[in-house]
């Protein structure tokens, strides 16, 4: 009922001899409704303005105010508490980087369940533990309120163009309410399960990327030692069955590919701190489930150790000059 309510509007039609009562999806009416937005970092921020640029009025916070100026100048209201937000927003989307500033903006002093109104839908596209995601789920039902997760894969890039990909975990009947917003932000939207199903698919992805990106720099590596042309490996692997994504399309050798982190001291895209919190997901569900990850085990690892050495706020893909470094000793 509430997705019937927030989504979809009842209009009597009078056609000759009948009275049809048809659904008229009010996404024009819809759009005059304010949106929450919580988290405005390197993603949040070109996301909500994708929501603007589609005529949705938003109401956004974040913890640092300096990350709120950018979104303010696109012409959004900034307040100062997540319940501040949930007091005038029944649609709300979180944008925030791991488990802990998820439990606090939903349930902290100050977060969006201590104002909630009742049938308001909360989208949390932060990347977390699937754990977190349902434990949320059920927090937000008491105060009469629908969670669902809604992570995203794409880097800044797709957030700025709208090419996200989001999977989205919860009540199904809700799809339908989440995807309205979720398509001005993305390019595919995938209804994944019930809750902490959209997390589940977002690790496994991010596992396998992370285990392809560093089969890549390891390769290139290999290759450039025994003296080929890094481009002329990368242009065989990429018509060979070697190829993948991190050899295409997100190169991690500086030199080989324009646009991309490795052309840019590895400044930007998507930090090692944040593929590091990734795989710890990954190996917490896996030890549950009891499933043989020795692959994501190690890459789990091998990310941990470049944040603790410098690399933290590098993109991931610097992994190719933390193994460059490796190799001398
Ligand atoms: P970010 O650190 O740039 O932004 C997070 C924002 O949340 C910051 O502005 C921070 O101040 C704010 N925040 C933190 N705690 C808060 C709180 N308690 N109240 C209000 N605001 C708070 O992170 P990001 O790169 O935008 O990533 C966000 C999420 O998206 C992460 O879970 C990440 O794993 C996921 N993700 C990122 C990328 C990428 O390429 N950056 C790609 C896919 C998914």
């Amino acid at each position: 009922m509430a997705a019937f309510l927030r989504g979809s509007r009842a209009v009597l039609h009078r056609s000759n001899r009948h009275v049809q009562l048809t659904l008229v999806s009010c996404r024009s009416m819809a759009s005059k409704t304010p949106v929450g937005f919580i988290g405005l970092g390197n993603m949040g921020t070109p996301m909500a303005k994708n929501l603007l640029k589609n005529g949705y009025p938003v109401i956004a916070t974040d913890a640092f105010p300096e990350s709120c100026k950018e979104l303010q100048d696109s012409g959004a209201q900034i307040l100062d508490s997540p319940a501040e937000v949930a007091e005038k927003a029944d649609r709300i989307i979180t944008m925030l980087p791991s488990s802990p500033n998820v439990i606090d903006v939903y349930t902290g002093a100050n977060g969006i369940l201590k104002k909630v109104k009742k049938g308001t839908l909360l989208i949390d596209s932060s990347t977390i533990d699937p754990v977190v995601s349902k434990e949320m789920a059920v927090a937000a039902e008491k105060m009469g309120a629908v969670f669902m997760d809604a992570p995203v894969s794409g880097g800044v890039g797709a957030a700025s163009l709208a090419k996200l990909t989001f999977m989205v975990g919860g009540v199904e009947e809700e799809f339908n309410a989440a995807q309205e917003l979720l398509t001005c932000m993305g390019a595919n939207v995938v209804y994944c399960g019930q809750v902490g199903a959209g997390q589940a698919a977002k690790i496994c992805n991010n596992m396998l990327l992370a285990i392809g990106m560093i089969g890549t720099a390891e390769t290139m590596n290999l290759g450039i030692r025994l003296g080929l042309d890094p481009k002329l490996l990368v242009k065989i692997l990429n018509m060979s069955s070697g190829r993948c994504w991190s050899s295409d399309s997100y190169n991690p050798v500086p030199g080989v590919m324009e646009g991309v982190p490795s052309a840019n001291n590895y400044q930007g895209g998507f930090g090692a701190t944040l593929m590091a919190k990734d795989l710890g997901f990954a190996q917490s569900a896996a030890t549950h489930t009891r499933t043989p990850i020795p692959l994501g085990s190690l890459a789990h690892q091998i990310f941990r150790t470049m944040c603790a050495g410098g690399y933290a706020n590098k993109d991931f893909s610097s992994v190719f000059q933390f193994l460059r470094e490796e190799e001398g000793q």
